[in-house]
């Protein structure tokens, strides 16, 4: 099944016109969600060829603007072409208001329903769940109360081994359970041997989102082995005072945050545009941990 990222905006305050303020599209197993909608992220939905009104769940991680203001007209685009599925926004205190007001003041009404959900930024929580995936959110430490998000798959099903299952004539009841890996005792009361009857599943996948943060490391266990790991480096190391005064991080720091969470990759994102290109942060972060990319708008990697 599909886990698939594509990133929408890897830039951060000012937009250039090589780098989207923040945001990212996620399809995991079908489900569709939104991360952080910087201005312009409708057009970034388009140019890249994502279907709009596909998104079902969008999440901020915190209000400063770069990482929100493209939110009021991406959903004034979704009801103008005719929206009628509901919409669920999860973000922080105030986000709500922001945009019931320039709904008020503007007296417009959206056809559709939308649901605000609020993060505090203050712990972590599991904010969605399903049959086939979840959604944590985890604190991040910036100027302002921001979220991290998590996003992982349920633990996929063991895989039958058809050729003994129909040896031994393995009841159908059963098999299911089995695929779930429990524990089974069969009518002659012998329990059922799991390794025979079904293959290891496969490890369950997940990425982590780390938009504007200084290297949290009360973090570390939540994120500990994920597959993929996008985390900001807005700086580089000439310019670390500055990332420690705005609570930012270099390319080194996240790629040692990326290396101490034992991450298998590393995307970095969220570039300051004084920088005319990425070699020095590539350069930096690839010092310290091997599996490093430069997130660029438009990248898609499968997990
Ligand atoms: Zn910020």
């Amino acid at each position: 099944m599909n886990f698939d990222i594509t990133i929408l905006g890897s830039g951060s305050a000012v937009p250039t016109p090589k780098r989207n303020p923040s945001s990212q599209f996620i399809n995991c197993h079908n489900r569709k969600i939104l991360m952080d909608c910087g201005e312009g992220t409708q057009f970034q939905i388009r140019k890249f060829k994502i279907k709009l009104q596909s998104i079902q769940i969008i999440l901020i991680s915190h209000l400063h603007g770069d990482h929100y203001f493209g939110l009021a007209g991406l959903l004034s685009t979704m009801n103008l072409l005719g929206r009628d599925g509901q919409l669920t926004i999860y973000g922080p205190e105030g986000l709500e208001n922001i945009l019931r007001s320039q709904l008020k003041i503007g007296d417009s009404k959206f056809a559709f329903d939308i649901t605000f959900k609020t993060l505090f930024g203050k712990e972590r929580e599991i904010i969605f769940e399903d049959k086939k995936m979840e959604i944590h959110t985890f604190p991040l430490k910036h100027k302002i109360a921001t979220n991290g998000f998590l996003i992982k798959e349920k633990e996929p099903l063991r895989k039958l081994k058809k050729e003994a299952i129909e040896k031994d004539d393995i009841a159908i009841e059963y098999r299911h359970r089995l695929q779930k890996g429990e524990k089974i005792m069969d009518a002659s009361g012998k329990i059922l041997d799991l390794d025979r009857y079904t293959y290891p599943p496969k490890k369950a996948r997940s990425y982590a989102y780390c938009s504007d943060t200084m290297p949290n490391e009360s973090n570390l266990d939540l994120l500990n082995e994920v597959d993929l790991m996008y985390h900001e480096a807005t700086f580089v190391n000439q310019h670390k005072a500055r990332a420690k005064s705005t609570m930012h991080s270099t390319a080194e720091q996240a790629a040692n945050f990326a290396k101490k969470a034992k991450a298998k990759k590393l995307i970095l994102g969220h570039f300051s545009n004084r920088y005319l290109d990425t070699n020095t942060h590539q350069k930096e972060a690839s010092a310290v941990f091997e599996n490093v990319l430069i997130g660029e708008d438009g990248l898609n990697i499968k997990l």
